[in-house]
């Protein structure tokens, strides 16, 4: 990756890697940990997501013109330069507000299949996390927004499309709870390799069959980027 995603985490005070606090696990009877996000907290989360989509446009790129029509890394980078253009003013608002407004400017600016689906989940878990207070509040409203992208994209896990990220993710948070936030990176990483070997169900890559075996799928490793860099900026990482 390109520069550091700053500000970080850990320079913001941001207390969310709580698996890697001490006895923050101890016992599962445990109520979900709280998230409070101020201002500055919001802005790290938001700066450091949008780069990281707009430095990695080339390998989206790459992904995209071997099973698709290779506009994914310019599709995403446009959508997060808005993102960033905007980022001070999103950062204001409540974090839900905030998803909601990113949700707009996704869809309006990312165009092709992508811009709908990434617009639709932030939109979506915007919507649902209206009076989200506690990580499993969160959760449960990215498992909502999920949903909606579901009946957006006509789609399902399976299919090797950005679902195949977010559908194991979110399994996965809602078992391990916060010790998976702490490995959110690594957990998305392996699901977007993991379409590697599927055969495309939905989307351009579908009109190539079986060709579409044996290469990442353009929105499932851009899903990855995103999810990574939402898991590394919670737990103070860069
Ligand atoms: P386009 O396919 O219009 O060129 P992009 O290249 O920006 O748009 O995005 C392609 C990605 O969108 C695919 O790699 C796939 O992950 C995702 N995608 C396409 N169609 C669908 C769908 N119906 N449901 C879920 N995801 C989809
Ligand atoms: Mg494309």
């Amino acid at each position: 990756m390109g520069e550091p995603l700053i500000p970080l985490a850990k320079e913001a005070g941001l207390p969310f890697c709580w698996a890697q606090k001490d006895g923050a696990q101890e016992n599962g009877a445990e109520a979900s940990p709280g998230i409070g996000m101020e201002r500055e907290d919001r802005l790290a989360l938001i700066v450091a997501v949008a780069r990281a989509v707009i430095a990695h446009e080339g390998e989206l790129t790459r992904l995209d013109q071997a099973i698709g029509d290779g506009d994914h890394g310019v599709n995403m980078r446009r959508g997060f330069e808005a993102v960033l253009h905007e980022a001070d003013a999103l950062a204001e608002l409540g974090t839900a507000a905030a998803l909601e407004a990113i949700g707009h400017l996704l869809v309006n600016r990312i165009g092709g299949a992508a811009g709908p689906l990434y617009g639709t989940l932030a939109l979506s878990m915007g919507r649902h996390g209206g009076n989200a207070q506690t990580l499993d509040d969160w959760i449960l409203a990215f498992g909502q927004a999920i949903e909606d992208v579901k009946r957006r994209g006509k789609s399902e896990g399976g299919q090797k499309t950005l679902l195949d990220v977010f559908v194991p993710v979110h399994a996965v948070l809602v078992e391990k709870g916060a010790e998976a936030v702490a490995q959110l990176a690594r957990i998305a990483e392996d699901a977007a390799e993991a379409t590697r070997p599927m055969r495309a169900l939905r989307g351009r890559a579908a009109f190539l069959g079986d060709r579409s075996v044996g290469h990442v799928d353009p929105g499932a490793r851009s899903a990855s980027l995103v999810l990574g860099v939402v898991g590394r900026v919670l737990c103070g990482e860069n």
